[in-house]
């Protein structure tokens, strides 16, 4: 096997049915060894279903799951999850609460000499050092799932399945935690598959992030061009804050809506005639003087570092979030501008 791609994973046209219900179908990924990719989809959609076949808990229907040059699951092919080198972190609540630290470490190492200084270095990788003797129910929920990874990386796997690992947490611990166990995983060279349905993580961590629905990859591109260009609608509004407004395009790569005339994204699926227009709340610039188009601020409430403003346009109204030192007042009146480019998808 060429030690360069012997920890990319390409997934191909993956099919799993539970009775007559299809929950993937038909799943392409290609994830580059040592990179990150995050797994994005409302509840439901498949992504516990998909990990699951991946680390071999569960075979196949149709398709296939290779390592490198090397076939882990087909219709034909099963290796079994011990022989994947998977590191696997689940949910939560994964911890032996009779064991210690280095207990919850250790059991997943095979007995050889070296074993306590694999365990020391998975500890201090994760920022654990001097926790070892502890018991899980002596940590944090965020030390808990540290431990669940540490463990997960002691035996250096060549792929790590996340499986929301730090749902239980609070959102900013949340997203620092999964910062920082990106940044351990990159280190090591491991291919990672972030599952999650907080858009903000799978952007923060990510080299690719794929969004799915409906047992399907809707779209799986950098972070940036997902959120910039979603693929759809759903995509969109998966992805964070949306404003969709009736339209056309027009020959000269531009459309017109509410909001002007906008210049559209090349990679936009519709090119002409009437069209759902896409811009981010952030792209609406609120000027007093103009240029743009008139509206009126109706709605006014303070959020702290951001004011969420009401402003309409005649017969319609878009809630935007302004930095609170520049808000307009309530009743004041101004000027749209939408910054950058816009997508356009054909009108369902
Ligand atoms: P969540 O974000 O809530 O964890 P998910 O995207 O991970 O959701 P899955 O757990 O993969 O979704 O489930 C996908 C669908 O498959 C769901 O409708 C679920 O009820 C169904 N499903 C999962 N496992 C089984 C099973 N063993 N038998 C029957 N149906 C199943």
């Amino acid at each position: 096997m060429n030690p360069d791609t012997e920890r990319s994973i390409t997934l191909s046209q993956i099919r799993k049915q539970f009775g007559a219900t299809e929950v993937l179908s038909g799943i392409d990924l290609s994830i580059p060894q040592g990179s990150v990719l995050a797994l994005l989809g409302p509840s439901g959609c498949g992504k516990t279903t998909l990990l699951r076949l991946i680390a071999g808990f569960d075979p196949l229907d149709q398709g296939q799951i290779a390592f490198g040059d090397r076939i882990m699951a087909s219709p034909q092919v099963f290796v079994p999850p011990e022989r994947r080198g998977i590191g696997y972190v689940p949910q939560e609540g994964t911890l032996f609460p009779h064991l210690n630290v280095e207990g919850n470490i250790r059991f997943g190492l095979p007995r050889q000499a070296g074993r306590h200084r694999r365990v020391e270095e998975v500890l201090a990788l994760t920022g654990l050092s001097g926790l070892g003797q502890r018991y899980p129910h002596e940590l944090s929920g965020g030390q808990q799932q540290r431990v669940a990874l540490a463990r997960a990386l002691a035996p250096g796997p060549s792929l790590v399945l996340l499986d929301e690992p730090f749902n239980a947490l609070d959102l900013d611990l949340r997203r620092s935690m999964c910062e920082e166990v990106a940044r351990v995983l990159r280190q090591t060279g491991t291919t990672t598959i972030l599952v999650t349905h907080d858009p903000g993580e799978a952007f923060a961590v990510s080299d690719q992030l794929a969004v799915m629905q409906a047992g399907r990859i809707m779209q799986c591109a950098r972070p940036e061009d997902v959120y910039w260009q979603p693929a759809n609608a759903a995509v969109a509004r998966l992805t964070g804050s949306a404003i969709l407004l009736p339209g056309r395009c027009h020959a000269d790569d531009t459309t017109s809506c509410a909001l002007g005339r906008i210049a559209r994204h090349s990679g936009s699926p519709c090119t002409e005639g009437p069209a759902s227009i896409l811009v981010r709340p952030e792209q609406v610039q609120w000027t007093q003087q103009g240029p743009g188009v008139a509206a009126r601020v109706d709605y006014r409430s303070f959020r702290g570092d951001h004011t969420l403003i009401g402003v309409n346009l005649g017969d319609l109204c878009l809630d935007l979030r302004v930095p609170s030192l520049s808000a307009p007042q309530l009743g004041a009146e101004g000027h749209l501008q939408v910054l950058g480019a816009c997508m356009a998808y054909p009108e369902p």
